[in-house]
């Protein structure tokens, strides 16, 4: 049985009077506060249309709008909302997301991006202590400054004008439903909820994701957030205007202003002047195929198209999944690639990212030969691409394992999307306005304004984007056939994440789910990071041989990917998380 129903089970035992194994669950289809039935929706094989997303009721809202004849765009928009109700620790509403698209009809790659922005107010030094020192990561993200204006909903409306097909209210159906009616609180979210330090404090969590007394509630408890469907019936009928104007705008307004800690600057008209982006997509060759990601404010399509092409003059094919070997040459080719991340990219709006000089094949070529085979070259410095224009310090680091979230759709015409989505940190900045969570996304930014008496290119600044680490990603066969959309949460090492799974798919061709399954492995120019408790840490001793730095991470990648192939379509679904893909 998939981890992600196992969850479930205490709950669907007692809703339904006998429980005897998945086609039962059907039984328990009327009540859709649960897992969804999923006699019908045959997780992981679809021949029509698919769609994989981080939690079974969203992937089932998004399944229900293809069923309904609608886009990609439509069913991400559907799985999406209800995500900000049933992941409320990881994206929604109150945060922002980037997302690539294919148009199968005239085969055009697009990226959007709906990334925060810094208020009006915010300003370079905004998160240093009065002795000038960069204050603790949670000192910073927990109340109002950290809270960039969001992003999503200008985002999504401007992906639906371009590529909805059903009408923009219907997509908020699900959610609305599901918001009033309730859903069951899973295990994990139950858990992550009991070892929360902040949430409990803030006005709106208690009652809701707590009992009244600050107890964390049970799992299997029908969590309901009415606040949050009425904000939904406003945006499905006024639009994104009725969330950046109006009584909504005024309400994030007022928390974040109000914050008991951190009260932050934001005013209604850093909202009403928030405008997504619709960007070229960043995209490179990797061997046959063409990988087409998300560009600046993200690093993520730039550091994961410089790792590929770093590493595609290696023979990965003829070496086992994840074999020490296959581990040390895309670490190597990784930490190059972070040396170049941390110099060079921040919101391109602001600076010069030399994202060209970059993804050359001669420069990659060149950074590639500092890869030996028999020895880790250790802390990389960054290469000369083309005008140095800033040096960035390296950014804060947290465990934010929890947030975060990718979906990843096709749809029956052919059309795909990979798009994350994120409210930065756990439940972002613990602010809530009405039945929604705000991001902490501006400490994304680095909290040093210069590093040796230089600026640093991800400093904060009125109007800028973070730098983000966010990979969606698409892939493309040489007939320009998508044959792969994922993406995945995780902080900086979501880079890593979806290379691994990348490369899993295309060079090790492994099952989507295989894919996904593989050990995580990466590097950020810090040491060599591979995952905690799998076959990985056998190699252990063969890499520190190597001269790598070996430390070892927790389970926290959320992937979530879709893989064409003659057969059909398959669907990975991260069972580090509960995550699943539906399809028909
Ligand atoms: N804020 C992060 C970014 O944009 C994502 C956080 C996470 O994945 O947990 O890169």
């Amino acid at each position: 049985m998939p981890a992600m129903l196992m969850n479930f089970l205490p709950v669907v035992t007692r809703m339904c009077a006998v429980f005897a194994g998945v086609a039962l669950l059907g039984a328990c289809e009327a009540r859709l506060e649960g897992p969804p039935a999923v006699s019908d929706l045959k997780p992981g094989f679809a021949q029509k249309h698919m769609i994989a997303a981080a939690h079974p009721l969203a992937a089932k809202a998004g399944l229900t709008m293809l069923r309904d004849g609608g886009s990609a765009v439509d069913a991400a928009i559907a799985a999406q909302m209800v995500l900000t109700l049933v992941e409320p620790q990881s994206s929604g509403i109150g945060g922002g997301a980037f997302m690539v698209h294919f148009n199968a009809t005239n085969g055009a790659i697009d990226s959007y991006d709906g990334r925060e922005t810094a208020p009006a107010s915010a300003h370079p030094r905004m998160f240093l202590d009065t002795q000038g020192k960069p204050r603790g990561f949670f000192d910073a993200a927990v109340g109002g400054t950290s809270v960039g204006v969001p992003g999503l909903i200008r985002m999504l409306e401007m992906v639906h004008k371009d590529h909805g097909k059903l009408p923009w209210h219907t997509l908020f159906a699900p959610a609305v439903k599901l918001a009033e009616g309730g859903f069951l609180l899973s295990k994990r979210l139950a858990g992550i909820l009991e070892r929360e330090r902040y949430l409990r404090e803030t006005p709106g969590a208690q009652g809701y994701l707590y009992h009244l007394s600050g107890a964390t509630k049970a799992p299997g408890s029908v969590i309901k957030n009415p606040a949050l469907a009425d904000t939904f019936r406003q945006i499905a009928s006024g639009g994104a205007r009725a969330f950046y104007e109006g009584a909504i705008a005024k309400d994030i307004v007022a928390a974040v202003r109000g914050a008991a800690k951190n009260p932050g600057g934001m005013r209604l008209d850093d909202l009403a002047r928030y405008r997504a982006v619709k960007r070229k997509p960043v995209c490179g060759p990797y061997r046959s195929w063409l990988v087409c990601g998300m560009g600046p404010p993200s690093s993520g399509g730039v550091t994961m198209l410089q790792i590929l092409g770093m590493v595609q003059d290696f023979d990965l094919a003829s070496m086992a999944p994840a074999a020490p070997a296959a581990v040390h040459i895309v670490s190597e080719a990784s930490a190059l690639a972070f040396a170049d991340r941390n110099a060079y990219i921040g919101d391109p709006d602001f600076i010069k990212v030399p994202t060209t000089g970059l993804l050359n094949a001669g420069y990659l070529r060149a950074r590639a030969k500092h890869i030996s085979l028999q020895k880790s070259g250790g802390r990389r410095q960054p290469g000369a691409p083309g005008a140095r224009t800033a040096f960035t310090g390296a950014a804060q680091q947290t465990d934010k394992g929890h947030s975060t979230t990718h979906l990843s759709v096709i749809d029956g015409d052919g059309n795909a999307l990979a798009m994350t989505s994120s409210i930065e940190t756990i439940f972002g900045s613990r602010l809530m306005a009405r039945g929604f969570l705000l991001n902490n996304q501006l400490t994304d930014f680095s909290f040093r304004p210069d590093h040796r008496g230089q600026p640093v290119a991800n400093h904060a600044a009125p109007g800028k984007r973070p730098r983000s680490s966010m990979s969606p990603t698409l892939v493309f066969d040489d007939k320009g056939d998508v044959v792969l959309a994922i993406g995945s949460p995780g902080g900086s090492r979501i880079i890593g994440y979806v290379t691994k799974a990348v490369i899993g798919a295309l060079d090790w061709k492994l099952s989507m789910q295989d894919a996904v399954d593989l050990p995580n492995f990466l590097s950020r120019n810090r040491g060599t990071e591979i995952e905690r408790g799998t076959a990985l840490e056998k190699h252990r001793p063969s890499l520190e041989a190597l001269g790598h730095q070996v430390k070892l991470i927790s389970r926290h990648s959320g992937l979530q990917g879709i893989l064409k192939t003659s057969k059909g379509l398959q669907g990975g679904a991260d069972g580090r998380r509960e995550g699943v893909a539906y399809g028909d």
